[in-house]
């Protein structure tokens, strides 16, 4: 072997060896980022509804009913199947990456860039999510791809990703779609723009399988804070249709689905946002919970760190 031999880097032994090779390398960190979002996000709120119960229970939606231990129990375990998907949906995303189909900047960017980015994900995925619920929600499509999701019709947080194979392929597939398609347009996404997408999604999803209005009263009578949508929006999905869209109502009263009884109902449910809170009377008990809460969650974070090294520009 000769010096100049040496010093040229191997080149893979064929482009189907490399990818296998990079998606063993990867694989488990996409998983440990896709599952760790799921576990935070429901666990953390979970955790906050039943330490400030009388705050949640004074606020929850479907009065009559609970879910039971079999909802909590299809819940977790058809997400850990969405996880796996979403997670073999991430390294599709890479891989497309590194072949150039997609236009991913993972150094860092700009905090104006990282805005309108987001904003505009948004927008779109609000878009998508409405118009491919309602094409699930049709005869020929519900029971081999929705009808899982609404097995919950009294949701909890764990139900945010209780979906069958094919919903959990539909939902993720909007992403790569997404950077595909502005890749072509030339736009370079930002990662961390992806990253914060991907946060204020599962966020906002266990948020409207909460199963207690958790948006401040006075929320639909204002104009600035009406088009969001809230928990009763999507309870009311579950319990009785209409109300198909995500973050916000517009597409649902642009369609005329909304709900007829959504505001009326969403008045009966909210509370001030600090009505019944343990602010004043801060017992030792609640100091108690709020420790246990705050531990917990810090050991979830920590077992579940890896999600922040997944954007590191050196993870691919
Ligand atoms: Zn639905
Ligand atoms: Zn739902």
């Amino acid at each position: 072997m000769t010096s100049s031999d040496t010093a040229t880097p191997e080149p893979a032994a064929s482009t189907l060896e490399y990818a296998i090779t990079r998606i063993g390398d990867h694989f488990i960190d996409v998983i440990y980022f896709d599952l760790g979002r799921y576990l935070m996000a429901a666990g953390a709120l979970t955790l906050f509804l039943l330490v400030f119960r009388s705050w949640s229970e004074a606020r929850r939606i479907q009065r009559k009913r609970r879910a039971s231990r079999g909802d909590y129990i299809r819940e977790v375990l058809s997400s850990m199947r969405t996880v796996i998907v979403f997670a073999l949906v991430t390294l599709v995303i890479l891989m497309g990456r590194e072949v150039g189909l997609i236009g991913l900047k993972l150094e860092r960017v700009p905090m104006l860039t990282v805005a309108w980015q987001f904003a505009l994900i948004v927008l779109v995925h609000d878009a998508y999510f409405y118009w491919i619920h309602r094409a699930m929600h049709t005869r020929a499509l519900f029971r081999i791809s929705h009808l899982h999701h609404h097995k919950s019709r009294t949701p909890t947080p764990w139900a945010a990703y209780s979906f069958a194979t094919l919903e959990a392929v539909v939902e993720a597939a909007y992403l790569p779609l997404f950077l595909i398609v502005t890749s072509l347009f030339g736009i370079q996404y930002a990662g961390i723009a992806v990253l914060v997408f991907l946060w204020h999604m599962i966020i906002r999803n266990v948020m409207a399988h909460a199963g207690s209005e958790l948006f401040p009263a006075g929320w639909v009578d204002n104009p600035l804070t009406d088009w969001i949508s809230t928990t009763t929006h999507h309870d009311l999905h579950h319990s009785s249709g209409h109300n198909y869209g995500f973050y916000f109502t517009f597409w649902d009263r642009a369609m005329g689905t909304e709900h007829p009884r959504y505001k009326e109902e969403f008045r009966n449910n909210a509370r001030p946002l600090f009505e019944g809170f343990p602010l004043r009377k801060f017992s030792r008990s609640s100091a108690e919970k709020v420790g246990v809460m705050v531990t917990a969650l810090l050991a979830a974070t920590t077992a579940v760190n890896g999600w922040l090294f997944a954007v590191d520009p050196t993870f691919i």
